[in-house]
């Protein structure tokens, strides 16, 4: 299928057949895992292809490069490393040191790390706002220094929802880009950029790679000059994902439509069974009513992912108990895997937040919901909580 076609295609056509063009010379219709470093060029700067060395470019790469820029409708992506090689380019990129940056309070961990123990000390200055709250968003930022406004929707662990395109104008009026970490929601659930956002973060070891079998990340943006600024950092940095590592994400970015169909019926289950569950003191889920960012969710998703967290009415105890003893859960960090994970976040995910700001609820469990038979899942769930 040609590229121009399957980029003005379906979302499910586009994951297939976008970034790539069955090998003319061999038919492959899968892209080859190029494991080289280097491309003969046909007489001094005579490059096939645009080829010259694997860290600047490499045909794996750019395939999913292809295809994930296609999927969320930008003009370039970029794959990296890690999702945090891939925040650490974005920021190196955009930001010199003098510069603020305003990030969510319930960030990540990670991302937290990189932004106060890394990025901080090259002089970047952090402030913390509720992305649900687009007044606190706007007071954070510091005129004419805050260069970035960061936010994740639904956050992780607590599910809270930003909106994006109001957002976007805070941003905007502020001189900022506004970035979207879209890592819970992945691009089949929620395209940011269509709705003002400037950058795209993905942690593509989650969904996008689907199978917990890869460490990956990756950035798409629709500007221009801010993909050719992005473009020199990815090469001078070098952070880049290599050939094995790209094949498999954007293996496991062909089946994303139907996997997260599944991890959304199945995440719909769970949520039903434990707000009934007398356990359970409150469920988080985006898709639930009376959650606080249900109205924005339902208009920037499509539906509302595969995450659930839920507090224990039995305190922290009752939190690591359910934790140790579900089976078909696997006790483990990660998400976004087709296998079940269930995790506590102030003793795992978040443990690098304990004493700040961000610190999370101690009696919270976080289930990624993976796309097994939800019987089963229930059943589990039931168990563990005793
Ligand atoms: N962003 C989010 C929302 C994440 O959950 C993670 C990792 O869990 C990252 C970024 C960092 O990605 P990676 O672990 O691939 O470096």
């Amino acid at each position: 299928m040609s590229q121009k076609h399957a980029n003005k295609s379906g979302f499910e056509t586009r994951a297939i057949h976008a970034g790539y063009e069955p090998d003319p010379m061999t038919g492959a219709v899968i892209p080859p895992i190029y494991a080289t470093s280097t491309y003969k060029q046909d007489g001094v700067g005579g490059l096939r292809g645009g080829y010259e060395y694997s860290r600047s470019a490499n045909p794996t790469r750019t395939a999913l490069e292809g295809n994930i820029a296609a999927l969320e409708e930008g003009e370039r992506g970029f794959a990296f490393a890690s999702g945090l090689a891939a925040e650490d380019t974005l920021v190196r990129s955009t930001c010199r040191p003098g510069d603020h940056a305003v990030i969510p309070d319930d960030a990540y961990g990670g991302t937290f790390r990189l932004f106060d123990k890394v990025e901080k000390v090259w002089g970047l200055e952090h402030s913390p706002a509720p992305v649900s709250d687009v007044d606190a968003v706007r007071a954070a930022i510091r005129p004419g220094t805050t260069r970035l406004v960061w936010i994740e929707t639904p956050t992780n662990p607590l599910l809270n929802i930003g909106d994006i395109e109001a957002l976007a104008g805070v941003a905007h009026d502020a001189g900022a880009l506004l970035v979207v970490d879209n890592t819970f929601a992945s691009p089949y659930l929620q395209q940011p950029l269509a709705l003002g956002a400037d950058v795209v973060v993905h942690s593509t070891t989650k969904y996008c790679g689907g199978h917990s079998d890869v460490v990956g990340g990756a950035l798409v943006v629709r500007d221009h000059d801010l993909a050719e600024q992005l473009t020199f950092h990815q090469n001078a940095m070098g952070a880049v994902a290599g050939p094995f590592d790209s094949w498999l994400v954007l293996r496991g970015l062909k089946t994303l439509g139907v996997r997260m169909d599944r991890h959304c019926d199945n995440a719909e289950r769970i949520v039903a069974f434990l707000s009934d569950h007398p356990k359970v003191s409150e469920v988080i889920y985006p898709g639930l009513p009376d959650h606080p960012g249900h109205d924005v969710a339902a208009r920037q998703m499509k539906r509302f992912g595969g995450m659930v967290s839920f507090r224990c009415a039995g305190g922290e105890e009752q939190a690591l108990a359910v934790c140790e003893r579900s089976e078909v859960f696997t006790l483990g960090e990660s998400l976004g895997g087709v296998e079940s994970l269930i995790e506590h976040p102030g003793r795992m995910t978040h443990a690098s937040v304990a004493g700040t700001d961000l610190e999370v609820p101690a009696d919270l469990v976080r289930l990624s919901v993976g796309i097994e038979t939800a019987d089963d899942l229930i059943a589990d769930l039931d168990r563990a909580l005793g």
